[in-house]
């Protein structure tokens, strides 16, 4: 066994505390990670404080995780130690159904294992449920292990794990590019790198924020032009502007109104999961062959994609870097949406 050191909320309604945890040992696939930034998303908030029920406990959440390799199983050949390497949302899945194979791990029919919170044999993760990169150490099979090329700060790369992918995937999926117009809709922890995302693609990006207040940094991500949703005027003056809207934000939002918005065989796509159904006037899909879409992370060879051409692009994200005793507190400013643009966890600091 690997002893690592951890931060573990023990209940929903409590406050991280510093933990000991234990990693398994090597099998013949597996790498051992030190890990060295955590990105904080706000499904962690969502799970650790059991926000969509069913939650395990202790909980240790983290999937944006970056770290060197440690040690490798005896018969590892894709990463080797010393290696600048990430984990996102994933750690396993079946491997034989169709979306595996399809190199679209993220839609397993069996399941895949989730990062932190899912339910695994004892011998795959101590205790029974998966923990996540909030902690020193962590033993992943090396498919699931990804390469942080040279040219990213592993502290701006760790959310591009997970905010990354989640934006790069649906941006590749419908063809963001040059001749695209694309708009984001939030400019947070997502919305910012999709902006550096699709503007590197070519594509012409408008971001569509509550507010002006993030204006500036959005045409410095990329964005060609910026609205405010909160001026009515903003949706009459772009009605069937767009080729493809990525909805990042997590509230209910009119979705005529963005629908409305899309050009012939637009897509809107939705990534931010409001608690509650929507609800779209049919009419608004038919006009123009409309279409209303989801779309959730990315499989790990697209992550791997995604990094190279982060890396080749110089993209990494907008990051808040905090120590590991300040979880609870940046959990509270993820939640006020009072974060520029990720906070990231100084392992170092546990
Ligand atoms: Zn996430
Ligand atoms: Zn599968």
């Amino acid at each position: 066994m690997h002893t690592a050191a951890a931060y573990a909320l023990p209940a929903p309604d409590g406050s991280f505390e510093k933990v000991t945890i234990q990693r398994r040992e090597l099998g013949p696939h597996d790498v051992l990670i030190d890990i060295k930034f955590a990105g904080i998303c706000h499904s962690d908030i969502h799970t650790a404080r059991d926000e969509w029920g069913g939650s395990r406990y202790p909980c240790v959440p983290g999937h944006e995780i970056a770290g060197v390799v440690a040690a490798v199983g005896s018969a590892v050949t894709r990463h080797r130690v010393g290696d600048r390497v990430g984990v996102g949302c994933m750690v396993d899945s079946c491997g034989v159904c169709a979306p595996c194979l399809a190199d679209e791990e993220q839609y397993c029919t069996a399941g895949a294992t989730m990062t932190y919170d899912s339910v695994v044999d004892p011998a795959v993760q101590p205790g029974g449920h998966t923990l996540g990169g909030y902690s020193t150490r962590i033993v992943v099979t090396e498919n699931f292990v990804v390469a942080i090329p040279e040219g990213i700060g592993l502290d701006v790369a760790a959310p591009l794990l997970c905010a990354g992918v989640t934006l790069y995937s649906p941006l590749r999926h419908w063809g963001a590019g040059p001749g695209k117009k694309v708009a984001i809709i939030g400019m947070g922890g997502l919305g910012h790198v999709g902006v550096k995302l699709a503007a590197a693609m070519g594509a012409e990006v408008t971001v569509l924020s509550h507010s002006l207040s993030k204006q500036d940094d959005g045409k410095l991500f990329g964005a060609s032009a910026y609205y405010a949703t909160s001026d009515k005027q903003t949706f009459r003056e772009l009605r069937g502007r767009f080729d493809l809207i990525l909805n990042t934000v997590s509230a209910n939002l009119p979705m005529d109104d963005y629908l409305r918005l899309l050009n012939l065989d637009g897509t809107l796509v939705i990534l931010g999961l409001p608690e509650n159904p929507i609800s779209v006037k049919p009419f608004n899909l038919a006009k123009y062959r409309r279409s209303l879409a989801g779309s959730m992370i990315g499989g790990i060879a697209q992550t791997q994609e995604m990094l190279n051409f982060c890396a080749e692009h110089g993209i990494g994200a907008e990051i808040e870097l905090i120590a590991a005793d300040e979880i609870d507190g940046a959990y509270d400013r993820v939640v006020a949406s009072d974060v520029r643009y990720r906070f990231v966890i100084d392992v170092s600091t546990m």
